[in-house]
């Protein structure tokens, strides 16, 4: 790192409230109740700001957090962020598919992802998996198609901002619209998924014997003669026409399917909006069909932090959009974590830590919480502290009844500057 950038760390490191004469001086130190100094971090008085060594200038800048950390980091912390811009890119033609799993980011056991990108007219083949599949469209247009449990079909055109939640078994496609496809991205109920390990209808018909498909669909074996010898995954074909066509051809004798996999947040109002941000939650109370994974888009304002809280009921699996961020995982015993985010990066947090994320930039930060669990839950610390006796509170924390009278008395979700 050259000197230009270790100068912006550190003055950045000030910017964010902790001063960096504490940091060269390498401890922090408070005056306690009884008008005592508190040495917070006695052992650390020959801390340094400088790296001679070899580097990585760039990602140092991205990693201030991770460069320097905040004097309140302590311990060994299980990695919980990986960017999707280093996971393994499968290129086909028509597009092409990444994921960050429990292989990626061991700490993420619960749930996995996958970015996606189709070009127009490209083809994420018919398929389904063992995992339920929850979608948040991250750039243009898409149609998605797929056959509910009582056999019924379902086709549907999905736009930026919208999701879809195919669960276990339930086969479905996706597929590029104009003007330029679609990148998506896939979250799924299980840390150990791959979109390798799909069952896929061009796998599956080319392991399966031609006498057997002739027998099973009533046709000459000859009809047969074309059908892929491997899977295809994604490829690419003409764009669909018209939605309304497509839903003709499959409604057949039985009519469309009942179930709307399908979800709209740009028709939702907001869930909560305070001067900090905003959060839309979208659950099975509103999105009936994901039984399994539950999601709050969240919108931290330049400034802003999304408070101090944490979630009673599931691991949550985030993605970043847009914007950059810091989030501090507090991960019990004196080991806490603080790592930087930028938009493409997943992040993880294990049920019940403490967490919450702050906006670094000067834009406003866009990301998702995702959660395997039917229904949405967290608790905020704000919430907690002025919902016990306050003299148990003041007593803990060593600050009067004015300062507890401050602390808002409902979780805000995303905190103002
Ligand atoms: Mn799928
Ligand atoms: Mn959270």
């Amino acid at each position: 790192m050259n000197d230009d950038a270790k100068t912006d760390l550190v003055s950045r490191r000030g910017f964010l409230g902790v001063g960096s004469a504490a940091l060269a001086a390498g401890m922090l130190s408070a005056v306690d109740a009884a008008g005592q100094d508190q040495k917070l971090y006695p052992t650390k008085t020959d801390r340094s700001a400088t790296a001679p060594g070899p580097g990585n200038s760039q990602l140092d800048a991205q990693n201030p957090d991770s460069f320097l950390p905040p004097p309140t980091d302590a311990g060994g912390v299980a990695t919980f962020k990986y960017p999707f811009g280093i996971a393994h890119k499968r290129m086909q033609e028509g597009g092409w598919s990444r994921e960050v799993t429990v292989r990626e980011l061991p700490v993420s056991k619960s749930m996995a992802g996958v970015d996606m990108r189709l070009t127009a007219g490209g083809i994420r083949e018919l398929h389904w998996h063992t995992a339920a599949e929850w979608a948040f469209m991250l750039y243009g247009n898409a149609r998605i198609t797929g056959l509910d449990a009582d056999g019924k079909s379902f086709v549907s055109d999905v736009t930026e901002g919208d999701l879809w939640y195919f669960p276990t078994g339930i086969p479905h496609s996706i597929q590029g619209l104009n003007s330029d496809g679609a990148e998506f991205l896939l979250v799924f109920d299980d840390g150990n998924f791959s979109e390798y390990e799909t069952v896929l209808l061009t796998d599956w018909m080319a392991h399966t014997p031609h006498d057997v498909l002739s027998k099973n669909f009533g046709v000459s074996e000859q009809a047969m003669r074309k059908m892929p010898l491997r899977e295809k995954f994604i490829f690419q074909a003409a764009v669909p026409g018209p939605l309304a066509a497509d839903l003709k051809a499959t409604s057949g004798s039985q009519g469309l399917s009942p179930v709307d996999f399908a979800f709209r947040t740009a028709q939702q109002p907001i869930t909560k909006r305070t001067k900090g941000g905003e959060v839309l939650i979208v659950d099975s109370s509103k999105f009936k069909v994901s039984t399994t994974i539950a999601a709050a888009i969240i919108t931290v304002h330049p400034g802003g932090i999304r408070e101090l809280h944490w979630h009673p009921n599931a691991d949550e699996w985030q993605y970043y959009i847009s914007g950059t961020g810091r989030m501090t995982v507090f991960a019990t015993g004196g080991r806490a974590r603080t790592m930087d985010f930028q938009a493409g990066d997943v992040g993880y947090v294990l049920k019940t830590l403490p967490h919450y994320v702050q906006n670094t930039g000067d834009t406003d930060l866009k990301f998702l919480e995702m959660f395997k669990s039917s229904f949405y839950q967290d608790l905020a610390l704000s919430e907690w502290l002025t919902h016990t006796p306050p003299e148990l509170v003041m007593a803990h924390l060593g600050i009067d009844k004015a300062t507890l009278d401050a602390i808002p008395k409902d979780e805000v979700v995303v905190m103002p500057k």
